[in-house]
């Protein structure tokens, strides 16, 4: 899969910085990013989530560095991360200095509480010392009171400008090697402020909407906001903001990015026909149990549950593989051709079986296995079907006829 050649906008050509081992911007992959929540001075339980973010999908994970214990805990957590370690700092330069002493990969530093130009200029200059990136972390909800004033709020505008005033500071000792954020709660404050971003800098762009909350409006408002912007070609690296645990942030992150077809396709996609008048079985109990089956094997196959067998296996002739319900039997299907049919109960098993034939063995190799009988066994059910419930499964013909009735 070349997910440099994607039918959305281009991606905007940004200048590329280095996070320890994760290239972020140019023409690097868009990275996923998320926060432990752990104490960081708790250096084995933040490990233990840090793996399990980057077994989740996360490329570079951030953690608090508070007071001087976390400080102390990064410099035992970051040798031993599997993935490149940013500190976040609010408030206190102090605790910025001690982050990179402890040896951390990348600084996140909010220009809203952190704002004496001389710290900002000290902390850039040890970060340029020791070849550590920065991300200038401009937060709607912690904008600097004086830029709140003048733009008469936390606005687009607002946000931009305080990740241009930091930029200044930076630039004064030389210090070039930056992302950008721009969050904020609001989805088109957000939107609008990193498009404005993308057109104020060519320093990488760091996308997330922040405490977006709890599942399910958190993830709505953090794929709102952040697909909209990759759509358009811009942002280079993203954290969904999540009331939840860190794992979700992670998986999120790289769901969004393969279902957008800018990552190539790790786990399973399952799809399920929304199910009607035609089904004949419980389509969303069985894509929920192939779910729950399929997804812990983290196959990176796409699979098609389909409520019939008279459109199921047109429909999804793209999935790799697929079931289709017939007369109290299902139809396996490989790229729309009927390989096995099987009886209803056994169509879960039938799937997970077949699935993981797929992955070990190819498509061609299994279609060439295929029961050549199936083919003309879903016809026959295909055309039982058509008779019992005709081609107006749903009875729309009747029921428009009926409205006609009414308006003559
Ligand atoms: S026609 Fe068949 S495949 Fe399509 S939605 Fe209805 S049950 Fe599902």
């Amino acid at each position: 899969m070349d997910v440099t050649a994607t039918p959305l906008s281009p991606r905007r050509r940004t200048r590329q910085i280095a996070v320890g081992s994760v290239k972020v911007g140019g023409d690097a992959p868009i990275s996923i990013q998320s926060m432990t929540t752990t104490k960081t001075a708790d250096v084995e339980g933040t490990l233990q989530q840090i793996y399990a973010l980057a077994g989740a999908g996360a490329d570079i994970v951030r953690c608090t560095c508070n007071d001087q214990a976390a400080a102390e805990g990064l410099a035992q957590i970051v040798p031993r991360s599997p993935v490149p370690i940013v500190a976040d700092i609010h408030f206190h330069v102090e605790m910025a200095l001690a982050a990179l002493e402890a040896g951390v990969n990348g600084l996140r530093l909010n220009p809203g509480n952190l704002r004496k130009p001389e710290e900002i200029k000290l902390v850039a200059r040890e970060a340029k010392d020791r070849g550590v990136p920065i991300r200038i972390g401009v937060n709607a909800g912690s904008l600097h009171p004086d830029l709140y004033e003048r733009f008469g709020g936390a606005t687009p505008e607002a946000l931009v400008e305080s990740a241009r005033m930091e930029l200044a500071y930076f630039q004064e000792v030389g210090f070039e090697d930056v992302k950008i954020s721009v969050k904020a709660s609001s989805v088109a404050t957000m939107i609008a402020a990193y498009r404005l971003a993308s057109e104020t800098f060519d320093y990488p762009l760091h996308l997330g909407v922040t405490e977006a909350g709890p599942l399910p409006g958190g993830l709505l408002k953090g794929t709102a906001g952040i697909g909209t912007l990759l759509a358009e070609g811009i942002g280079d690296t993203l954290r969904y903001s999540l009331t939840a645990d860190p794992v979700e942030e992670a998986r999120a992150g790289r769901m969004l990015l393969e279902v957008l077809g800018l990552r190539e396709r790790q786990g399973l996609d399952l799809i399920a026909c929304p199910s009607c008048g035609r089904a004949e079985v419980d389509v969303i109990k069985i894509a929920t149990e192939a779910q729950a089956a399929l997804g812990a094997l983290q196959l990176p196959i796409q699979v098609a549950v389909m409520g019939c067998v008279v459109n199921g296996p047109g429909e999804a002739r793209h999935a790799d593989l697929g079931i289709a319900a017939g007369k109290k039997r299902g139809h396996l299907f490989i790229q729309g051709q009927i390989i096995r049919v099987v009886p209803e109960d056994e169509m879960v098993e039938a799937l997970v079986e077949e699935a993981k034939k797929i992955v070990e063995q190819g498509v061609e190799a299994r279609l060439a296995a295929r029961d050549l009988s199936a083919e003309a066994e879903a016809a026959a059910d295909r055309a039982d079907l058509l008779d019992a419930k005709g081609s107006d499964a749903n009875n729309a013909g009747l029921k428009i006829e009926r409205i006609r009735r009414r308006s003559e």
